[in-house]
């Protein structure tokens, strides 16, 4: 059975990158290296969409970036010197590719584009409505909802129309439009999902996260504000704000596992926040021990912070093989911990009879740590501590992919329960005013909070139609839609 490697399977998944360039040529080369930087964002799919100022060119694949688009063939295809791309997570299937963005359509007013980082929380209800009205979509994807209004919009032109579809949907979108007039990168008025405008030479840059940016040599502007369209082209760059201002709410979790370490986002590195996360844990939960050991590789900076805090030694005790894919056959019961320890091995002799501090980023279903610790205990650990970054009770509805809160084990045991059900000696995660505090902040501001944490404390921060309206068969549906 081909099944997801079981640490990868317990992690929250960030569903999509995006990345786009305007005005430079070879425009789909400097995509393809930048969506190469985002990888780590959706590594089931792939796509670019390029413009030469007469046709648009498109390519979308399952599969990594590389071995799509580093073909001389398909690159030459895209021609032109605007592009926009995206990665995206998704199930394989049959029906997969028509999901692949960048989608498009040509509307009355020409072609247009569109990349799209975050999800649609009435995406169900509008599509309904679309539907009725008589709009045919052809994905399942929550993005080709913004396309049908746009299409649909009594406005005259394209920018008013985007901006009067985007008045109507709700939840978290950071997108990258292309169209024969310029590009249009645009952050919903909370700012949930992250983007980033960065400049090549003359050429201007969207991208997801500021490593793509690193990636392709270019220069870091600023991010693209909450509810801030920037429209860039031949004329220049003209930004507008065209929706009542809100506080912004961006996703704590990009901080804590989301983006990648070497990424700095509204000026915070993400690897210092890391660190101080670490930090406030060793703060915390404090515990005697030899050596704190991440799990690779996400937990390795906070498990720094925590060694630097605590004066414990800072040792590798699971050594991670790069040469595994994520995908890999599923053993039979009597051998599945060779699965496992495919990827991920005990250093023995460094564990042998010594207590550890563990350290990663979150738990999610748990199975990831009841199989460290029990690959600990197998190794001759003494003790073995669970320290964790996040504590993940509730469902994700802006773009990232979480079990329902039935298998959150976070959202079903007390922190007891869990120490027993992962096997440890202790577990303890970092409080919400924790990880406020690595962020710079004093705390949590529970009456305007400063982020989205929705997945740690509930508190959403838009409507989410189509859970309130939908009966559970039909949020079902949309569920297994938004995954087809
Ligand atoms: S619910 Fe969690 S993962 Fe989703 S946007 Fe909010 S903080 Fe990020």
């Amino acid at each position: 059975m081909l099944t997801t490697h079981p640490f990868q399977d317990d992690k929250l998944r960030e569903e999509c990158g995006v990345f786009g360039i305007w005005g430079v040529e070879s425009a789909s080369a400097i995509v393809a290296l930048g969506l190469h930087a985002l990888q780590h964002r959706g590594q089931e799919a792939a796509g670019i969409t390029s413009w030469d100022g007469r046709t648009f060119h498109s390519h979308r694949a399952q599969g990594h970036v590389a071995g799509n688009f580093d073909r001389d063939d398909i690159i030459r295809r895209l021609a032109g010197d605007a592009a926009i791309g995206h990665v995206r997570y998704s199930t394989t299937g049959e029906t997969a590719l028509r999901n692949v963005q960048p989608l498009f359509a040509e509307l009355s007013s020409g072609g247009f584009a569109v990349a799209h980082n975050g999800n649609i929380s009435n995406a169900m209800t509008m599509r309904r409505d679309l539907n009725r009205r008589g709009s045919i979509f052809q994905s399942t994807s929550d993005t080709e909802v913004i396309i049908h209004l746009v299409a649909t919009s009594g406005q005259r032109g394209l920018l008013d129309r985007l901006i009067d579809a985007l008045r109507q949907v709700e939840g978290a979108y950071s997108l990258i439009c292309l169209t024969s007039e310029g590009m249009i990168a645009c952050r919903d008025p909370l700012g949930i999902r992250p983007l980033v405008m960065g400049k090549l030479g003359e050429s201007i840059i969207f991208a997801s996260e500021t490593v793509a940016l690193d990636m392709v040599g270019a220069t870091y502007l600023r991010s693209v504000e909450p509810g801030e369209l920037i429209q860039v082209s031949d004329e220049g760059i003209v930004s507008h704000r065209p929706f009542s201002p809100v506080r912004p709410r961006p996703c704590i979790f990009e901080h804590i596992y989301f983006s990648r370490p070497d990424s700095v986002i509204d000026g915070r590195s993400v690897y210092t926040v890391r660190k101080r996360i670490g930090a406030e844990l060793a703060i915390e939960s404090p515990v005697e021990a030899d050596y704190v050991v991440p799990v690779p590789d996400s937990g390795v900076p906070a498990a720094l912070g925590y060694a630097q805090q605590s004066g414990i030694p800072f040792e590798l005790g699971i050594i991670r093989s790069h040469y595994v894919g994520r995908t890999f056959i599923q053993p039979g019961d009597k051998v599945r911990h060779l699965g496992v320890k495919l990827k991920h091995n005990a250093n023995s002799a460094l564990i042998a009879g010594r207590s550890i501090v563990l350290v990663d980023d979150s738990i999610v279903r748990g199975t990831t740590s009841m199989k460290i610790v029990e690959m600990m205990r197998e190794a001759g650990a003494r003790e073995v501590h669970m320290r964790i970054a996040s504590p993940t009770t509730h469902s994700c509805f802006y773009g990232v992919d979480t079990p329902e809160r039935s298998k959150l084990l976070a959202a079903n045991m007390d922190v007891a329960e869990m120490t027993r059900h992962i096997g440890a000696d202790s577990l303890a995660f970092v409080s919400i005013d924790g990880l406020y505090r690595a962020l710079d902040e004093a705390g949590r501001n529970h009456a305007m909070p400063q982020h989205c944490d929705a997945c740690l404390s509930g508190d959403y921060p838009t409507r989410l139609t189509d859970q309130e309206r939908l009966d559970p068969a039909d949020q079902f549906a949309l569920l297994a839609e938004r995954f087809a």
